[in-house]
C-alpha cells in the first residue's frame, strides 16, 4: 500500500510517500515559498537522490500538482501513475473537541475543520488548502485527517478546563486541547509495546522535546494531561515560544509598549523561549550547547531553564499519575541530546529515575537509558508522526 502523507503549512507543504506496514519511505520532500514564487525539494531515500526545482506555486493547488508531477516523473519519480497512491493522510492541527480520532474526509469533516479555524487560525486554513488541493489533483482519492489534538481528548475536565467563567468554555470552547498528539500517541503506544504490555507501563510520561516541546501524562495508554493548552504556546519554554507565563506580563508589555494583543502574541510565539533567554544566541539547542561550552552565560541559563521547567512538569505529572513506570524522551532534543536528558533527570532519583551515563550516550534510536535498578524505565524512542498518519489512513481506507 502507498500512502501519501501531507503536512501543509501556510506557505509550505511537506510530503512523504510511504508504506504504512513497513514504514519504508519511497519519496519525500518539501514545497516552500507557496504564494511567493515556489521551490520544490524532492528526495528518494533508496537512492539518495535529491532534486531541487523552482516551480511557480501561487497556491497550494500548484504545490500539490508539482508533487504529483515529480512522483510520476520518469527520471526522478518513484511511481508510474497517481493510481498507485492508495490514499492521502493529512496532518491537521486543531480538531477542537469534535475529533477524538482520525477520520475520513468528507464535506462534514471539512466543515468541522473550518469550524475550528478560530482555535487554530494559523494552521487550520493551510491544512484545508492542502486537503482541497489534493481533492482537485486526485478526484475521488480517499483522504484522511489526523488531528494533533485528538490523542489528548481523553483528558478529564479537571485537566482540560481553565479556571475562568464557564461561558468561555460552553460558548467559545476555550479549554486545554494539547498538541503533538500524533507523536505522543505513537511514542506512548510504542513504549507500551516495548515494555511487553500496558501491565508493565500503566503510568508513562512522554517528553516531546524539539523546536516545539510538550509533555503528556499517559495512564493505561490514554492521555490524562498535557502541557500545551488552547494553543501550542503553553507549557515549557521552547525554541521561540515563551511557554507558561503570568498573563499580566502580556498586559504590562501591551500597555507600556503600546502593543496590540496580536503583536504581543507574535513576540511570545516567535521571539521568546530559549532564543530570548540566550539573548539571541539561537533557538537551536545545538547552537546553545556550543555557546554554553564556550562560556556564554545566557546560553547556559536558557539550557538550565529549559531543563528545570521540563523537570517540574515531570514532577507534576508523576503526581497526576500517582506514580511513574516509564519516562520517554522523543523529538529532536529528546532523541539526540544526552546532556539535556541528563540535566532534566538530575535530582529525580527520589522519583525512582536513575540514568546510566553510558547508555544515555545513545542517539536517535530506541534504547533504555536507565540503570537496571531504576524503578522507572527511562526510554529514548524516536517519534514518527508520518508513520502514525499513514497507519491511520490505511486503517480507515481498508
Ligand atoms: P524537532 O523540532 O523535533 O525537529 O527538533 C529540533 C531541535 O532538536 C533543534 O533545536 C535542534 O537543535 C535539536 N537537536 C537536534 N539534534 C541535537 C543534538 N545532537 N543535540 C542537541 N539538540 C539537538
Amino acid at each position: 500500500m502507498n500512502i501519501l502523507v501531507i503536512n501543509a503549512g501556510s506557505s509550505s507543504l511537506k510530503y512523504q510517500l510511504m508504506n504504512p506496514d513497513t514504514g519504508d519511505v519511497t519519496a519525500k520532500g518539501l514545497c516552500e515559498r507557496i504564494g511567493l514564487d515556489g521551490r520544490l525539494t524532492h528526495k528518494v531515500p533508496a537512492t539518495g537522490k535529491k532534486v531541487e526545482k523552482d516551480i511557480p506555486m501561487p497556491t497550494h493547488k500548484e504545490a500539490i500538482e508539482a508533487v504529483m508531477a515529480i512522483l510520476v516523473d520518469p527520471e526522478d519519480g518513484v511511481i508510474k501513475s497517481v493510481d498507485e497512491i492508495d490514499a492521502v493522510g493529512h496532518r491537521v492541527l486543531h480538531g477542537g473537541d469534535k475529533f477524538v480520532a482520525s477520520c475520513l474526509i468528507d464535506e462534514a469533516c471539512k466543515q468541522a475543520i473550518r469550524d475550528c479555524i478560530p482555535l487554530g487560525p494559523l494552521h487550520n486554513p493551510a491544512n484545508l488548502m492542502g486537503i482541497e488541493a489534493c481533492e482537485k489533483a486526485m478526484p475521488g482519492k480517499p483522504q484522511v485527517a489526523v488531528f494533533d489534538t485528538a490523542f489528548h481528548m481523553t483528558m478529564p475536565p479537571k485537566a482540560y478546563r481553565y479556571a475562568i467563567p464557564t461561558k468561555y468554555y460552553t460558548d467559545d470552547h476555550l479549554r486545554r486541547y494539547g498538541f503533538h498528539g500524533t507523536s505522543h500517541r505513537f511514542v506512548s503506544k510504542r513504549c507500551i509495546e516495548l515494555m511487553g504490555g500496558v501491565e508493565n507501563a500503566h503510568r508513562v510520561i512522554v517528553c516531546h522535546l524539539g523546536n516545539g516541546s510538550s509533555l503528556s501524562a499517559v495512564k493505561d495508554g490514554k492521555c490524562q494531561d498535557t502541557s500545551m493548552g488552547l494553543s501550542p504556546l503553553a507549557g515549557v519554554p521552547m525554541g521561540t515560544r515563551a511557554g507558561d507565563i503570568d498573563t499580566c506580563v502580556a498586559q504590562f508589555i501591551m500597555n507600556k509598549y503600546n502593543m496590540s494583543a496580536d503583536e504581543c502574541l507574535t513576540m511570545l510565539n516567535k521571539k521568546s523561549g530559549v532564543l530570548a533567554l540566550s539573548d539571541g544566541v539561537s533557538s537551536d539547542f545545538r547552537d546553545l550547547d556550543a555557546a554554553a561550552e564556550q562560556g556564554n552565560q545566557a546560553a547556559q541559563l536558557a539550557l538550565d531553564k529549559f531543563a528545570y521547567e521540563v523537570r517540574k512538569y515531570i514532577g507534576a505529572y508523576a503526581a497526576a499519575l500517582e506514580g511513574l513506570d516509564c519516562l520517554v524522551f522523543t523529538a529532536g532534543v529528546g532523541e539526540n541530546s544526552a546532556t539535556m536528558r541528563a540535566s532534566i533527570c538530575e535530582g529525580l532519583e527520589y522519583l525512582g529515575i536513575k540514568i546510566d551515563p553510558e547508555k544515555n550516550k545513545t542517539r536517535g534510536e530506541e534504547a533504555i537509558i536507565s540503570t537496571p535498578d531504576s524503578k522507572v524505565t527511562v526510554w529514548v524512542i524516536p517519534t514518527n508522526e508520518e508513520l502514525m498518519i499513514a497507519q491511520d489512513t490505511a486503517a480507515l481506507c481498508k
